[in-house]
């Protein structure tokens, strides 16, 4: 699972060249605590596309954005805040 990536790289000659770069598809992580979430694949949006939704992501509110504990942190504050 790779991507590749142009890039621009001066050259010895002092010209700039594109050249061709390998990439692993980064790990998606939690928005607050930066810890890697769970159900999300790390795959290249051509593979990605072949899954189904519910291979992609994970179904609670926030759920692909933030962590669980972090998740239901927040939900407890806006829920105090509601009163
Ligand atoms: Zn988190």
């Amino acid at each position: 699972m790779v991507i590749i990536k142009k890039v621009k790289r001066r050259v010895p000659g002092g010209k700039i060249s594109t050249h061709l770069r390998k990439e692993n598809p980064k790990i998606v992580k939690c928005a607050v605590c930066k810890k890697p979430l769970h159900g999300i694949p790390r795959l290249i949006p051509s593979k990605l596309k072949k899954l189904s939704k519910s291979k992609k992501k994970v179904f609670r509110i926030y759920g692909g954005y933030l962590c669980s504990g972090c998740s239901r942190e927040l939900l407890r504050k806006k829920v105090r805040n509601m009163r």
